[in-house]
C-alpha cells in the first residue's frame, strides 16, 4: 500500500572522535567549531528552499542521524527543528527520532528536544563493557549510558532505542550476553543489534591481523542468541537487526524497507520520491562550500523496483506479500513461491497468513536467498519473452 507521507532524513555528520570501526560520512570536529554552525545554517536553507518548491508534501517521520546529532548542541538543534516545523508539513503524529551518544546527551538537551517535538531517541550504546568500548574507540562509558537513559526517562521520552554491536574484537559470548542483559535492564522500547563489519579504510580494518574476531559460525551463534533472548524478554524481531516491544517498531526505517518515499538532506544522504532516486556525494568540505555534487540520480524502472522489493522486504518479518507483489509488478508469484518452499524445507523461510518471510536462520543467509529469487525472476521474464516471441500468449 502506498503511503502518501514521506520520511525525512537530516544528516548531521559530526562526532567527538571517529570510532575505529566507522566508515560513515562523518568528521571529528569540536562542538564549538564554526564549521558546524555553517553546516546547520546551510541545511536550514536547503530545507526552506525545497519546502518552497513544494516538492516534499506531508512528512510523517523525521530522523536526525549522523554522525552524532547530540554533539552539535541544543542551540543548533533548536534552529533545525524550528526550521523544520515552520517549513514542512509535518503530520500531527509525526515520529521524530534523534540519534545521540551518551557522552554528549545532557538532561537539559533531552528535555528541550522533547519540547521541540522529538519523541524518539536512539542511543549509541554498542557495549556495556568499558574495556570493549575503549578498544573500538568509543568515548563513553556504561555509566554514561545509564545516566543518559535516566535523563531520557525524566524528560518523558517514551520511545527509546539502544544500538548494540556484536562480534567486537575479543568479545566472548559471555560478554555479549551481559551486554544484552544490561541493555534490556535499562528498559528500552526498541533495540538494534548489528554485527561488526570490518570496513576497508577504517583503523580497525588496518589492524585486522592483530585482532581476535569471531568466525562466521560464532557470529551466527551470537546473532541467534540475541534473537532468542530478546524474544523471551518481550521484544519482537521485525527486521534482520531490529527488535521492538509491541507498538514501537521504527516507523521511519520501515518506510525504507516498505519502499515508501523519502527525502534526505546532507552529504551522502539519499532521496527517493516521484520515482527518482538521487543522492549527494559524501564530501563534507565540498558541501560546506556550497558544492552540491549529485553522486547518483536515476529513474528506476519496474524491473529494478521489483529487485529492490525482494531485497528490502526480505529484510523484514513482514516479508513478501504475494498478492501485493502480483498487483504491484504484474508478475506471477508462483516461481518465487516454489523456491521459498525449498527454503522452508531447510528452516530458512516460513509462510504465514500474510505471505513469506525469512526465519532468523534465513536472515543469516539472506543475501544468498535474495540472489536466488532475483535469478528466478530473471529466468521467469526470459521464459515470458520467449513465449511472446513464439506467439504463445498463454505463457506471457
Ligand atoms: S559516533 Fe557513530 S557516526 Fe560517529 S564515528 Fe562513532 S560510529 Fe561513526
Amino acid at each position: 500500500m502506498h503511503d502518501p507521507y514521506r520520511a525525512l532524513y537530516l544528516h548531521l555528520p559530526f562526532c567527538v572522535k571517529r570510532c575505529s570501526y566507522c566508515d560513515f560520512a562523518t568528521a571529528a570536529v569540536p562542538a564549538e567549531s564554526p564549521q558546524i554552525d555553517e553546516y546547520v545554517e546551510d541545511l536550514c536553507l536547503q530545507i526552506r528552499r525545497q519546502s518552497k518548491e513544494g516538492e516534499l508534501g506531508g512528512i510523517s517521520t523525521v530522523y536526525l542521524g549522523g554522525g552524532t546529532p547530540s554533539h552539535v548542541g541544543m542551540p543548533r538543534l533548536s534552529m533545525l527543528l524550528y526550521t523544520l516545523g515552520l517549513s514542512m508539513r509535518l503530520e500531527p503524529d509525526v515520529e521524530c527520532t534523534m540519534e545521540a551518544n551518551p557522552e554528549s546527551l545532557t538532561s537539559s538537551m533531552v528535555r528541550d528536544i522533547w519540547a521541540l517535538g522529538a519523541n524518539r531517541l536512539s542511543l549509541g550504546v554498542q557495549s556495556t563493557d568499558d574495556a570493549l568500548l575503549r578498544r573500538i574507540g568509543r568515548v563513553h562509558t556504561y555509566e554514561q549510558v545509564q545516566q543518559a537513559v535516566t535523563a531520557a526517562r525524566k524528560a518523558k521520552i517514551e520511545n527509546l532505542s539502544l544500538d548494540l554491536i556484536y562480534g567486537l574484537p575479543d568479545q566472548t559470548m559471555e560478554d555479549w550476553q551481559r551486554t544484552l542483559a544490561d541493555a534490556v535492564a535499562l528498559g528500552p522500547e526498541h533495540l538494534s543489534c548489528y554485527g561488526l563489519k570490518l570496513e576497508e579504510g577504517t583503523p580497525l580494518y588496518e589492524r585486522r591481523a592483530e585482532l581476535t574476531l569471531p568466525d562466521e559460525e560464532q557470529q551466527a551463534d551470537t546473532y541467534l542468541y540475541a534473537v532468542e533472548f530478546l524474544k523471551q524478554c518481550g521484544y519482537e524481531q521485525y527486521e534482520i537487526s531490529n527488535f521492538a516491544r509491541p507498538g514501537f517498531v521504527s516507523r521511519h526505517n520501515m518506510k525504507y524497507w516498505l519502499l515508501q518515499e523519502y527525502a534526505g538532506f546532507g552529504p551522502g544522504a539519499y532521496s527517493d520520491f516521484g520515482n527518482v532516486r538521487y543522492g549527494y556525494a559524501r564530501d563534507l568540505e565540498g558541501y560546506l562550500r556550497g558544492e552540491l555534487v549529485l553522486q547518483e540520480s536515476e529513474t528506476l524502472d519496474a524491473d529494478e523496483r521489483e529487485r529492490e522489493y525482494l531485497m528490502l522486504r526480505l529484510r523484514t518479518v513482514r516479508g513478501i506479500e504475494p498478492k501485493e507483489f502480483e498487483y504491484r509488478f504484474r508478475q506471477r508469484f508462483e516461481p518465487l513461491a516454489a523456491l521459498l518452499r525449498q527454503c522452508a524445507g531447510q528452516g530458512l523461510a516460513v509462510e504465514d497468513e500474510q505471505g513469506w518471510h525469512l526465519t532468523p536462520k534465513g536472515f543469516l543467509v539472506s543475501n544468498r536467498i535474495i540472489g536466488l529469487l532475483q535469478d528466478e525472476l530473471a529466468r521467469e521474464k526470459n521464459r515470458r519473452l520467449q513465449a511472446a516471441a513464439r506467439g504463445d500468449y498463454r505463457m506471457v
